[in-house]
């Protein structure tokens, strides 16, 4: 197996990134490496009211950029060989299977590699999956500012504002030490995100160190993973594939399990249980996005006023990629909250959904 990288050495940017504890069944040792910090509490805060959610099995912040070296060893060790610097162009099929054509970054030399089967896992704008004739997807942007940690802030709390005047989705703090955190936003349109975010980190008085930003693809549907051209097969993982939970707009554990169902495709001759639950799951975040789109300012303040107890219990219990269980729980243990998520789905003058600019 050869890993076409366009990167030139194994030193991406680092980046600090929150996940659940699934990210460990899935990734053992490679995982164990990365992680930075474990996260036991939530702090859900609207509009003056605040709500505390406690986890029972923490959540893991990872450095990507360790994360990204240990999956490279294990590659290796596992017999793949890792070409960096080498930027995938075009392919065709060639009756035989698929002609490859891979570009040296360097200095814009091309080669051809012949493959029976491509896997595309080069991100949002992938130019693999162009190549085999997906259709483009729609992106968000994500804003991230690495600041101070408040004083009043433990390093094992995130902190979620809701502030639907400002974006449909959410400002976090994650902190990726005792004395540094992640601040971030996603939002709709780019311009309006950076005005917004600017003035948030403003009015809780935090000076950015440094700032990270990319567009997340939004999953609006299942994109199937695999087309055939010609006798080759072409395979998409991860955000290529907008394999996203929109809730929240995570895409590492839920891009990871793309690729395990990917593999488990291609050894079983097509069929993947992975692939089915990984499904199963996105579309249930999709209609909780679906819901929490339309919410507003006076919504978000009865959410938090309706976590009580019980219901906090079940979001605690699961792991927040167990979506469809978690909302289980929650409806049961409260129900007058399946009343206000059906009041955000039945509301049509916001909708994630509608064409943006
Ligand atoms: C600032 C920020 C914070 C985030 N925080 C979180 C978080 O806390 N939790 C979470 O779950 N998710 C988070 N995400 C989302 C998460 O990072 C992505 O979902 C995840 O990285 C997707 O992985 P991927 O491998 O599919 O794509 P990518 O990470 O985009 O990797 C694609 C790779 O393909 C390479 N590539 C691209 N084009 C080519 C080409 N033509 N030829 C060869 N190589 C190519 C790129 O160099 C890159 O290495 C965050 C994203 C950002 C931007």
């Amino acid at each position: 197996m050869r890993v076409f990288e366009r990167i030139e050495t194994l030193e991406p940017e680092a980046r600090t990134l929150i996940v659940t504890h699934r990210m460990r069944e899935l990734l053992g040792r490679a995982a164990e490496g990365s992680i930075v910090n474990e996260i036991r509490r939530f702090e859900l805060f609207t509009d003056g009211r605040a709500a505390t959610i406690e986890l029972d099995h923490p959540d893991l912040i990872i450095e990507r950029r360790a994360l990204i070296q240990n999956l490279a060893a294990e590659a290796q060790r596992a017999g793949a060989t890792l070409e960096l610097g080498r930027r995938f162009h075009a392919m065709r099929s060639n009756g035989n299977g698929l002609t490859v054509e891979v570009e040296r970054c360097a200095d814009g030399s091309r080669e051809e590699v012949h493959a029976d089967a491509i896997i595309g896992g080069d991100g949002a704008a992938s130019r693999v999956a162009r190549a085999a004739g997906w259709a483009p997807l729609e992106t968000v942007p994500l804003m991230q500012a690495i600041v101070p940690l408040p004083k009043d802030m433990a390093p094992d709390t995130v902190r979620v504002w809701f502030v639907p005047q400002d974006t449909p989705y959410f400002y976090w703090l994650i902190p990726e030490s005792a004395t540094r955190g992640a601040l971030g936003v996603i939002g709709e349109s780019g311009a309006e995100t950076r005005h917004h975010f600017e003035r948030f980190l403003e009015k809780r008085k935090l000076d950015p160190i440094e700032f990270q930003g990319a567009r997340i693809p939004v999953y609006k549907r299942w994109i199937p993973v695999r087309r055939k051209m010609g006798s080759g097969s072409v395979y998409l993982v991860g955000d290529a594939a907008a394999q996203v939970k929109v809730s929240t707009v995570g895409g590492i554990v839920t891009g990871f399990r793309g690729a395990l169902g990917v593999a488990e495709a291609i050894l079983n001759g097509g069929a993947s249980r992975e692939l089915r639950t990984l499904r199963r799951e996105l579309d249930f975040h999709l209609l909780l996005r679906r819901s929490l789109h339309r919410f507003e300012q006076s919504d978000y303040s009865h959410l938090v006023d309706l976590l009580n107890d019980p219901a906090k219990k079940s979001l605690g219990e699961y792991s927040r990629d167990e979506a469809w269980k978690i909302l289980w729980r929650v409806c049961v243990r409260q129900p007058r909250l399946v009343l206000l998520g059906l009041r955000g789905l039945l509301m049509r003058n916001k909708s994630i959904d509608k064409p943006r600019d």
